[in-house]
């Protein structure tokens, strides 16, 4: 075993619990509950350790998972032991740390068609066995609620049709393309020869892709076709999900809580946790909008909570112009960083409060990799290692931009934009 620290050893990994990574603020640990769920006490022991055995940030990433933020070698064992007696660890290999992503009021939201968590513990005990799957491969399982999971960057996506039947679609090309469609009794199986497909093509060497939307067109069909699935009707296009604010739910509402930038201090988790005893179920559910959502509130709590979560630094107003800014750690506390992202993300908002009011979104990012949004925003900014961004209007990290400006030189362009059109005209340079 090397001798070296965890902190030199484990950079440009998924992070876990087990499987800590190097960030340029020390050692960050990924916590990955089933279905975001924790209890209050369950996020009362997180926040306390956070506090000890870290820096006390935490963030709530683009799949509704939790890290901690800022441990060290030293501190790294005790947490890690603190995390595991709680049952907060991840499997033991090099697979997924969770594979399946839900929408955070899944169980609650009438919308929905079929009860995702039913189907999403069956996929999880499917894929458990398998070894081969990547790190990053998840599976996003959507009852076709309020909170489509469009846009969560997942591998496959199974979605509740009109009709009763699970439709399933792989990305393609930065949409989804409908592969078929199961019952929903035959969709774990399904998904598990999907998933089996792809473990065994990894084994055998066929693919060094590590994610479905890098494989090849014809592999797809090769993974796709032992499935047996269906022909799939089109999926009508559905509302953005919500960011903030309440939601109505059989029985009362649910509560959204959103973060800016998905970032949480120890005491906001503290106060969610006495929130979701006093006015909720006890039961928190951690939001792929990098936010918390609170289920089981009555009506009559519902003014209390909003405006105490206003005060503890909260958004809770779906119109936030802070809700259309994307930006990840960044500089300095992400070591791959090569902009500080979210101070460049809040100088850009003051240049452009009116855009962002029309509900137009900007996504800066301090390198290429997107984590804090693997889709398309109107405006999407990637850093440098010259310090300045990649510009790529209405699209992701993952296009290719021939167009290379300072923040300073974007903030010039973006001052008079008012209007997804004023967009456009900001930047008519053609990208690639
Ligand atoms: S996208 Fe941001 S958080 Fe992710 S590796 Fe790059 S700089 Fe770090």
């Amino acid at each position: 075993m090397s001798a070296q620290p965890v902190s030199q050893r484990r950079r440009e990994w998924c992070p876990g619990v087990r499987r800590p990574m190097a960030t340029g603020d020390g050692l960050l640990v990924r916590l990955h509950p089933f279905a975001g769920r924790l209890t209050a006490d369950q996020a009362r022991l997180i926040a306390a350790a956070a506090r000890e055995h870290g820096n006390s940030y935490l963030d709530i990433t683009a799949r509704g998972n939790l890290q901690i933020r800022g441990v060290s070698d030293e501190t790294y064992p005790e947490l890690l032991a603190i995390l595991d007696r709680e049952g907060l660890t991840e499997p033991e290999g090099d697979g997924p740390n969770r594979l399946v992503a839900v929408s955070p009021l899944a169980g609650h939201d009438p919308r929905d068609r079929f009860d995702a968590l039913v189907l999403a513990k069956a996929i999880e005990s499917a894929g458990a066995a398998l070894e081969g799957l990547p790190a990053k491969f998840f599976v996003a399982v959507d009852g076709g609620g309020s909170m489509p999971l469009d846009a969560i960057g997942a591998d496959l996506h199974l979605v509740a049709g009109e009709d009763g039947t699970v439709a399933f679609s792989v990305p393609s090309s930065g949409a989804l393309l409908g592969i078929g469609a199961a019952s929903l009794s035959d969709a774990p199986d399904a998904a598990r020869t999907i998933l089996a497909g792809f473990a065994e093509m990894k084994r055998g060497g066929r693919t060094e892709a590590r994610r479905l939307r890098d494989l090849q067109p014809h592999l797809v069909q090769e993974l796709v076709a032992p499935a047996a699935l269906e022909p799939v009707a089109a999926m009508p296009r559905r509302s953005a999900a919500p960011r903030a604010g309440a939601i109505a739910i059989t029985g009362g509402h649910a509560v959204l809580l959103a973060l800016p930038f998905g970032r949480c201090g120890t005491e906001q988790l503290v106060q969610v946790a006495q929130w979701s005893e006093r006015f909720g179920t006890g039961e928190i559910r951690l939001s792929f909008t990098r936010g918390i959502l609170l289920p089981g509130i009555a009506d009559e709590h519902l003014s209390t909570l909003l405006a105490e979560a206003s005060h503890a630094g909260f958004i809770t107003d779906a119109n936030d112009s802070r809700l259309s800014l994307i930006a990840c750690p960044g500089k300095p506390d992400c070591a791959s960083a090569l902009t500080p992202a979210p101070a460049d993300a809040l100088r850009l908002a003051g240049a452009c409060g009116d855009l962002l009011a029309q509900g137009a979104n900007l996504h800066v990012s301090g390198c290429p990799k997107g984590c804090a949004h693997p889709g398309k925003a109107d405006l999407t900014l990637v850093g440098r290692d010259d310090g300045r961004y990649d510009v790529v209007p209405h699209g992701s990290t993952r296009d290719v931009s021939s167009l290379h400006l300072s923040i300073d030189e974007i903030m010039t362009r973006l001052l008079p934009a008012k209007t997804s059109a004023d967009l456009r005209r900001a930047f008519p340079e053609r990208t690639r």
